[in-house]
């Protein structure tokens, strides 16, 4: 039988070839997480979103009713954890909610189970959701629960969507014109064109990891996510030299937290607001008085523009050289 590798499968190699043993080969079960919980009944709530019996979206109430319903408990160590990470997932729904309701339409797909040969193996995965636009344009996108945003330079060399593209021209015999992570506690997405040199390179990926695995390399790689692995009591990297416990897993993200920078950023953008009517106030004056039409520093140019009002620019690099 041929091996199956998904998104998950490759990555967990990559991270650490024997926790890839212990969970794909030996099958020890990990223990359930709240972060996974979270994830899980998030999708699942925005799956129900898309997919109603008419083309109309539901109601809102209706929507978070269904989160309820649909609602994991697993992994949770208290009441007090699992209700921070329901509100959480409540609020998050209702943002995406907002920003979505009036663009609704019905995705070509959802949740699609995919298993393509690739000759040696078999590639598997489940792809969250696939739009197609007026112009008949494939787009793949796939939910994420991260706090922060990753570097966009890290979100390109990601395996996952590219794996995804390659389902998507094997499943519907066309390539997406774009792929999408879609940020749902951060409200972003980030969109990118797999290029055929990405695609290349993610099969070369895929290759190396068959081969490690194929030629039994198992061994363990100590990394800075080994304090949450499920393996660390039984892993020999650590044995003599033990992680005495785990940190405490950080909930999505702590709502006095997201109220504290809501506040700390519109006071830092108020400030920087008034500062700039008062260096509106002084370039203007300063042009008056020298009944000039523009004025430059190092970094920028202001001018009266034809409307005859106050305007500015950035001075490219060769400009600003030049300005020297
Ligand atoms: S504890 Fe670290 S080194 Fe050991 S199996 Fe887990 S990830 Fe690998």
């Amino acid at each position: 039988m041929k091996l199956k590798l998904s998104y998950s499968a490759i990555s967990t190699y990559e991270t650490c070839p024997l926790q890839y043993r212990y969970r794909y080969i030996e099958r020890i079960p990990a223990k359930p997480k709240p972060a996974l919980s979270f994830g899980k009944s998030l999708h699942e709530a925005l799956r129900w979103f898309h997919s109603p019996p008419t083309p109309h979206p539901c109601s809102l109430p209706e929507l978070l009713e269904y989160l309820e319903h649909c609602w994991s408990s697993e992994g949770y160590s208290s009441a007090e954890e699992e209700a921070k990470y329901f509100y959480q997932a409540k609020s998050t729904l209702e943002l995406y909610y907002r920003n979505n309701v009036e663009s609704f339409k019905l995705p070509a797909a959802l949740e699609q189970k995919f298993t393509i040969d690739m000759g040696e193996y078999q590639l598997t995965g489940v792809i969250d959701r696939v739009d197609i636009d007026e112009d008949g344009n494939f787009e793949v996108i796939d939910y994420k629960t991260n706090r922060r945003l990753p570097p966009a330079k890290s979100l390109e060399t990601n395996l996952q969507l590219p794996i995804y593209h390659i389902a998507c021209e094997q499943v519907w015999n066309t390539s997406p014109k774009k792929v999408t992570f879609y940020f749902l506690l951060l409200n972003h997405t980030y969109s990118y064109i797999v290029t055929p040199e990405l695609k290349e390179k993610a099969l070369l990926q895929i290759e190396a990891t068959l081969r490690g695995i194929e030629n039994e390399e198992f061994s363990a790689r100590r990394n800075n996510l080994c304090p949450w692995c499920d393996y660390l009591p039984l892993c020999p990297a650590w044995s003599g030299n033990p992680i005495s416990s785990r940190s405490p897993e950080a909930p999505p993200i702590e709502i006095g937290e997201a109220v504290d920078e809501l506040v700390a950023t519109h006071r830092e953008v108020k400030n920087k607001l008034s500062r700039i009517e008062g260096l509106k106030k002084i370039v203007a004056s300063y042009l008056q008085e020298q009944k000039a039409s523009k004025v430059s520093g190092s970094k920028g140019i202001a001018y009266i523009d034809e409307d005859g009002c106050l305007n500015w620019d950035l001075l490219t690099e060769a400009e600003s050289v030049n300005s020297d």
